[in-house]
């Protein structure tokens, strides 16, 4: 154990290229500054759907090779964020993604949403008491947008967070271990708000726009704890959106999904704490915090 880095930070999601867009920027400023930074991700994304017409092929409806052609991309961002540490929940097709909420796909034995939540949260929580992080990211209880998958993912994450720290489950896993914070993804309303109406005001042509409803996590001010200023990451973050080529495209300092609606892209990125939960001087004095690692000891 005295081999750890000292500052560490796990981050749960659930398909290759969520991480890029949510916390590309984070990821990138603390692996530059030495924290190990691990991601796990759920599943292979395989049922997404594909920008490129030349890669059309790799579709699940097709030869259904998608998943590790993202498997490959996942590995080209993480070399963009200058992240080492990157596994597949319960190794690579351990859980397939599950498509969209009230998709056949939801129901395949295999599919992520169908897994057992606590056999799913065993595969992290030898993760976490290997890596021992301090601080875990994961999404809120509707994983932001409601996809099966990243409801899921909240769900396996915040139970092998406590499953970890509790001595009598599985001690030929490793010594259990406490994450001492724990952040969902966020993004403030009023930010969203703003980068929706410049995008508007600013019209670069694209086949439409996106609203911000489509964004996933937005939430009012209040609910805001943490805020990571990821400006000098920016490309970084940008070109780990790019490596996800079957999924995103990139025109800075916007970005399109399959659907092709533009969304901005944000450099600052932004947390809601749960634990330990907001404090009452925090909450009365609007005060936020711009580091994760903030208040831990030895970190
Ligand atoms: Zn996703």
């Amino acid at each position: 154990m005295t081999s750890l880095p000292a500052r560490r930070l796990l981050l749960v999601h659930a398909h290759p290229d969520d991480e890029s867009i949510n916390n590309g920027a984070t990821m990138a400023k603390y692996a530059a500054e030495g924290v190990q930074v691990t991601l796990v991700t759920c599943t292979l994304g395989e049922e997404g759907e594909i920008i490129p017409p030349a890669l059309a092929h790799l579709a699940a409806d097709r030869e259904d090779t998608l998943g590790p052609h993202r498997a490959a991309e996942l590995a080209a961002a993480m070399k963009e964020l200058g992240v080492a540490d990157h596994r597949f929940l319960g190794g690579q097709g351990r859980f397939r993604d599950s498509g969209m909420m009230g998709a056949p796909q939801n129901h395949r034995e295999d599919a992520f949403w169908h897994a057992e939540v606590d056999a799913a949260a065993s595969y992290l929580v030898t993760v976490l008491r290997e890596v021992r992080p301090q601080v875990l990211i994961t999404y809120d209880p509707d994983g932001g947008y409601g996809h099966p998958d990243h409801i899921q993912a909240h769900r396996v994450a915040m139970r092998a967070a406590e499953l970890a720290a509790e001595p009598t489950y599985r001690p030929d896993f490793g010594l259990p271990h406490a994450v001492e914070k724990v952040y969902w993804n966020r993004v403030p309303r009023p930010v969203a708000d703003e980068a929706f109406a410049h995008l508007r005001a600013e019209d670069p042509g694209f086949p439409g726009i996106a609203s911000v409803d489509d964004v996933p996590g937005v939430v009012d001010e209040e609910h805001i704890t943490t805020e990571i200023d990821g400006s000098a990451y920016a490309g970084a973050k940008t070109a780990a959106m790019r490596a996800h080529a079957t999924q995103i495209s990139v025109h800075e300092p916007w970005f399109l999904l399959s659907n092709e609606l533009a969304q901005p892209v944000f450099a600052t990125e932004y947390y809601e704490r749960v634990l330990p939960p907001r404090t009452e001087e925090e909450a009365d004095e609007d005060i936020r915090e711009s580091d994760l690692f903030e208040g831990i000891e030895d970190a």
